[in-house]
């Protein structure tokens, strides 16, 4: 009797013991957060660009090559998101594992779709489109590269993983569903959206809803009144349906376009990074969720 509850209790103080045992660092909050789906308590999980953060214009300091040094496992999503990557993988050292996330998806480029404006937003984006995670079809692929990685540096618990990734694709499957079903009472002609940052080729390309952003301005310039009368009358032109910021890009601009415009500048849309906890954002599934309801409800409405 003495015996067995001792037993008893060293099972539940070891229990603790083992979870978060294989170190995962991760590149920015999505793919922590779909690394934390398919690891559940055996990975503990650091971002190093954390929520609401911009993974285009990160700076790495020595800590978080020291959090690098430390891994067993990184994820970055690749495509040329984190044009810092390499190079802090080299500084760091260590033997992590490298997972990228994106490996196999269908990448597009950067300029494919008429009314993208992608090179001249201030941001390095490169050739080919990072964003592939707004396209929830496309994160399935991050879900089986992830559970690849987890497995290959945690053979033991492969099983665990390969059940938990099964039961996230299927979630995410059903997720891909929902968004069309949101969606799909948008009228043809109202499907165009001003947004800040180009972010969602993606979406686009998956959910047939097109988007555009400014052109020929950094996030940071100030335009001028000249620039916004050409930004308005294009919006029109385009016939873009509503103005949509995105939470890593200032939405003066929009508000400007709003002001000079018969439009109102609808909430925030989540492109590259999850919202803090308390936030409509704080999941993968959550923010695509957000992301197309928000969508649904601009462009359903009239102007
Ligand atoms: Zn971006």
């Amino acid at each position: 009797m003495m015996r067995l509850s001792i037993l008893m209790l060293l099972l539940l103080v070891s229990a603790p013991l083992l979870a978060g045992e294989v170190r995962v660092v991760t590149s920015f909050t999505i793919v922590a957060d779909i690394t934390r789906e398919v690891g559940g308590e055996r990975v503990a999980v650091t971002s190093l660009v954390g929520p609401d953060g911009d993974s285009h214009a990160f700076e790495p300091a020595p800590a978080h090559a020291r959090k690098i040094t430390e891994a067993d496992l990184v994820v970055r999503n690749g495509l040329g998101f984190e044009g810092w990557m390499d190079r802090l993988l080299d500084v760091a050292g260590g033997s992590a594992r490298v997972v990228t996330a994106s490996r196999g998806v269908d990448a597009i480029d950067a300029g494919d779709h008429a009314h993208d404006h992608h090179h001249d937003d201030g941001h390095s984006h490169g050739d080919t489109d990072p964003h592939a995670w707004l396209d929830v079809a496309r994160a399935r692929t991050y879900v089986r590269n992830i559970r690849d990685g987890l497995k290959a540096v945690d053979p033991d618990h492969a099983e665990t993983y390969a059940e938990r990734a099964d039961a996230y694709l299927d979630v995410l499957e059903a997720l891909d569903d929902q968004i069309r079903e949101t969606l799909a009472a948008v009228p043809r002609e109202r499907r165009r959206i001003l947004t800040s940052h180009a972010a969602f080729g993606y979406f686009e390309d998956a959910y047939g809803i097109e988007f555009l952003s400014p052109r020929g301005l950094s996030t940071e310039a100030e335009p001028s009144a000249a620039e916004v009368a050409e930004l308005v009358r294009e919006a029109r032109a385009h016939r873009v349906a509503a103005l949509l910021p995105d939470n890593l890009t200032d939405a003066r601009l929009l508000h400007r376009i709003a002001e000079e415009s018969d439009m109102t500048v609808g909430p925030t849309l989540y492109s590259d990074a999850l919202s803090p906890e308390d936030g409509p954002a704080p999941t993968y599934t959550r923010m695509m969720e957000h992301n197309a309801g928000v969508i649904a409800e601009a462009l359903e409405a009239d102007p």
